[in-house]
Order: structure tokens, then sequence, then C-alpha cells
């Protein structure tokens, strides 16, 4: 009989197929007694040839450009000749050829870490490069994503970005992690190639190799030890469902014709065919910060300009919502020394950095002023982390100052959302960020997997604050949209509808099955999901209304 365990879905869809767990690193065997040294030491140089041809071939399949350059790079290092001699110079001296390589990339990794800085920062390279050649030599899989050829649902214990780079959606059909959050890097990836995923699932550890297993990304149920007929019908659905939904491609409106928008959130103009691609209305969060986050001094006008006007011409005759700087606690800028706040997320981020530093926020609003002047956009603009009213205010003044046309303020601080109808007095819209809005709601660090169940965005608490937004925006007559995670929940996207949200902004991949589930309810359904939802004794029991 199948085992059921219940994890928290961040990533809507259910598929089935068997469960395979991400390799470990290998433990060395004994040491034995080398009779051959040279047949040895031809054992270890075809260990290292085979990581760095197989890290070729990665690269050469790779679809996005850095993670062929990483994977390049990698191979550069295996393929060493200092390396090589480190390796000969242990087997003479009577290792044999596993110990030989742990042994030569041990000197190694000294060094680096001695160097310092870059050096420093690749130890991790060295030490996924010993473990694929140990690997190779002691025939064990080799550590890391499993590529068997075949359609399989990913576990691991947590996943690093390393462990997904090249990550192959055609095998991986879903992810399910023992740790993680709903905004864990898992849920983040899980969410851009719009995989199922299942985090903060425990017991899952205990689930052996090649299970099958059938994963509910909506609801978080995994259930292990299902037969083959469960897994094909399975797979049967969410073919026809993906189908279905990639059928559709209109504006976003329930059942009934109520309009809501359907939006993406983008990074920079390398997000836009995605955006394209799920018949997105336009952007609804435009996180300007991660075109500066490696950048040492603050960007010029001109090049902020330049960032800001390659998405404003992708999305002509979309609506683009652009975020000012968000600096601090999980995105620091190095250009704004931030350096020594003991509790980062309520310390100086978001537009509080203007406090401190009122240009760089006067320098970005020209900027976004000026991108939108030569491109004729459709141009909002909205503040993070804003508290106040006074706030809202001051924000509002400095962006109609600048010449731009829309202002608004994201609600991410339950302060924020209690004065809800404050604030639309003196912007034009509101935008809820649930990733933080449910960090600072719960008194739980939005990055801390042990906190999951807190971080739900199904947690009535939650909705009960959206609900006051969305009220507010109704009374004002005035846009209030989601672009936090929640909005990527197709289950959860009546509710928000219900709640009076009139937009909701998402990755790109999870748009098609939002647009599916809004046209599935008429907006009546919608307010009463809503009600019972605020209503629930806690996340699991506003779920069970509608899975
Ligand atoms: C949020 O907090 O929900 C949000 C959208 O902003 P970010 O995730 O960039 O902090
Ligand atoms: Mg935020």
């Amino acid at each position: 009989m199948a085992e059921v365990l219940t994890g928290i879905g961040v990533c809507a869809g259910t598929v089935a197929g068997p469960l395979l767990w991400i390799a470990g690193a290998p433990a060395l065997p004994a040491p034995t007694t080398v009779t051959d040294t040279e047949a040895e030491v031809a054992r270890a140089e075809a260990a290292l040839a085979s990581v760095v041809a197989e890290l070729e071939r990665r690269a050469d399949r790779a679809t996005d450009g850095t993670i062929a350059e990483v994977l390049r790079a990698e191979a550069m290092m295996a393929d060493d000749d200092m390396l090589r001699e480190g390796v000969r110079e242990q087997i003479e001296a009577g290792q044999d050829a596993s110990h030989a390589i742990d042994g030569a990339f041990a000197s190694f990794r000294e060094a680096f870490t001695a160097a310092g800085g870059y050096l420093a920062e690749r130890v991790a390279d060295l030490d996924d490069l010993r473990d694929r050649a140990v690997a190779v030599l002691l025939g064990l899989p080799m550590p890391g994503v499993p590529s068997p050829g075949h359609p399989y649902v990913l576990a691991a214990r947590d996943l690093a970005p390393a462990d997904t780079a090249d990550l192959d959606p055609d095998q991986v059909v879903a992810l399910v992690t023992e740790v993680g959050g709903p905004t864990s890097h898992t849920a983040i990836l899980a969410r851009a190639l719009g995989l199922p995923a299942v985090v903060a699932c425990p017991g899952v550890l205990a689930v052996p190799d090649g299970t099958l297993v059938l994963v509910d990304g909506a609801t978080g149920r995994v259930e292990a030890g299902v037969d083959e007929v469960t897994v094909k019908a399975a797979t049967e659905a969410a073919r026809q469902a993906s189908e279905a939904a990639s059928g559709l491609t209109g504006p976003g409106e329930t059942a009934d014709g109520y309009g809501v928008k359907l939006l993406a959130n983008v990074g920079s103009a390398k997000n836009v065919p995605a955006a394209d691609e799920a018949h997105a209305e336009g952007v609804g969060l435009f996180r300007t910060e991660l075109l500066f986050l490696d950048r040492a001094q603050e960007p010029t006008h001109d090049e902020q300009v330049a960032a800001y006007r390659e998405v404003f011409t992708a999305m002509t005759g979309r609506r683009v919502v652009i975020r000012t700087l968000d600096a601090g606690a999980d995105k620091p800028l190095p250009f704004l020394n931030q350096d020594g706040e003991p509790n980062p997320a309520l310390g100086v981020r978001g537009l509080r950095v203007a406090r401190q530093r009122p240009q760089v926020l006067t320098t970005q609003l020209a900027a976004i002023a000026e991108a939108r002047a030569q491109t004729g956009a459709d141009v909002w603009v909205m503040a993070p982390m804003v508290s106040t009213l006074p706030e809202a205010k001051e924000f509002a003044e400095a962006v109609y100052a600048a010449g731009l046309p829309k202002a608004g303020v994201m609600i991410e601080v339950p302060a924020a959302a209690l004065r809800a109808a404050d604030l639309l007095g003196v912007v034009d819209f509101l935008s809820i960020g649930t990733n933080d809005l449910s960090q600072y709601t719960f008194a739980a660090d939005r990055m801390c997997g042990d906190l999951a169940d807190l971080l739900d965005v199904w947690q009535p608490a939650l909705l009960q604050l959206i609900g006051i937004c969305g009220e507010a925006g109704r009374a004002a007559g005035k846009p209030v949209g989601v672009c936090g995670e929640a909005a990527a929940d197709p289950l959860l996207a009546p509710i928000l509808v219900g709640l009076g949200v009139t937009s909701l902004s998402m990755s790109p991949r999870a748009i098609p099955q939002v647009r599916a589930a809004l046209a599935a309810r008429t907006e009546a359904d919608c307010r009463r999901l809503a009600e019972q939802a605020v209503a629930a004794p806690d996340a699991a029991g506003a779920r069970a209304l509608v899975s």
C-alpha cells in the first residue's frame, strides 16, 4: 500500500514516476596496495579524462550560455597538468588511484583556500571534481542530478543552485525535498521551470531510490509506493491538463468574464521571451536590483536607462510595473555598504535605503523616466518595503516629480496592509509581495526551511491581510496586485481574486495554469472561497476547501 507523506506544495501539477535521489559524495574505500604504478596512474588519468569529457558534453548540451561557461570552466580545472602531476606523485608514493586523486585535490583545496578571494570560491568546484573522479573509479553513480534517460521525480534533502544548473526538464518531472521552504532555491527553480514541487516533506529521505511516487505540487501530497497503473493515469492526466492550459491564451478572466491581469515577474529583458510565450499581459514586477547585484559601484544614469529601455521596448504596448531598488537583507548590494546590520531583514532595506542615500532613488527615477520617454512604454513605478503613509506619500511625490505618471507601493509589511486604504489615498496602486509579507507577519525568516509551515501562503492570517488590501482597492477603485510567489499557485488564484486582487504577477511558466484555474471559476465562486479560506482555522483547512 502506498505511504502518504505531506509537505508544502510550491508549484502546482500532479505527476508520477520513479523517485531518484541526487547522489551524494562517494566514500573512499580502505586503501589497496598498488603493484603496478604505471597502470594505476593510467587508471587515475582515465577517470579524470572521463570527468572532463562528461562536463564538456553537458556544456555542449546546455541551452543557457552562463551554465555552459560554468561547466567548461570546471572541465578545465580537471584537465590540468599540475593536477595530473600531483596524482602521479601520490601513486608513486604508494597510494591507490582513488586515494591519490583525493590527496591531490586536497592539496589544491588547501592552496585555493589559502589564496582566498576568487580561488577560495572555486573550492566547491574542486570538491565536485574530486567526487566525480572518485565515483568513476569506484563505479558509483555520478554525484549530482541523475541522468537515467527516462522521466523521474528528483529527490534531495535540499537543492543547491549548482545541483540544478543544467537540470533537464525532459527527464525531471517533479522535485521533492525533505527541507526547504516556499521561497527556497528549490521552490524558485521549480516555478521557473514549471515543475511540480513539494518542499519541507518530512519522511521523504526514507523513501528508497526507484520507488514509484505520485506528487501533487498543489497540495503538497506525495504518495510513495504507487503502482504502474497510477503512474500511467497521472502522466496522461498531466499531459491533458498541460495541453488544456496551453490552449488558453487570452487575457486572464473568470468563467463569467471578470478580468484579472496575468503579468510576468522579470529581472531583465532575458526573461521577456518566456513572458511572451506564456501570453503575459505585461510585467507586474521588474526586479531592478538583479541588474546590479555584482556591482561594486552604483550604476550610472545612462547604464540604468539602457537596462530599463531594453525591458520597456521588449514589452511594447503592455504595462510594465518597475520596482525601485530593493537592496538589503536577502538582496545585499555591495555599493550600498550595508554590512554590519545585526538583523538585515529588519534593517535599512528597500525604500528605507533612501533615508540614507536619497540620491540613489532620485537617479533611478530619473533613469526610469528617461527610458519611458524614449520608448513610450506604459510604465508604473513602485517602491518595496513601505510601512507608513508618510513613506508612501513621499515616494509618490518623488515619482510624480520625476515626470512619471503612476506611483504605487508594495505591501510587504503588515503595518502597510492594515493601512491599505490610507495608502491608496496617496498612490495609484498596490502590489502585495507575499514573500516578505509572510516573513514579517509570521516573524519567520523567508530563507528558513524549518519554518516553512509558517511561510505557507495559505495561512489564513496572510489571506486576511491580503483581503484588507483588496477591500481597500475595491473601495478606492484602484488596482491591487499580488507579485509574490503566492500569485503562481493556481489553486490559490481564485481565492486571491475573491479577496479583491485585480492582477497576478508570477514566473512566466506559471501563467498558463493560473489562467486555466481562473477560467474554471465564476467571480461569485472566488468570493465565496475567499471568505471561507480566511475563516479557516489553519493553512491545511484553507487548502482543503479547493483540493
Ligand atoms: C515579495 O516579497 O513577495 C516580492 C515579490 O519581493 P522579493 O521576493 O523580490 O522580495
Ligand atoms: Mg519583497
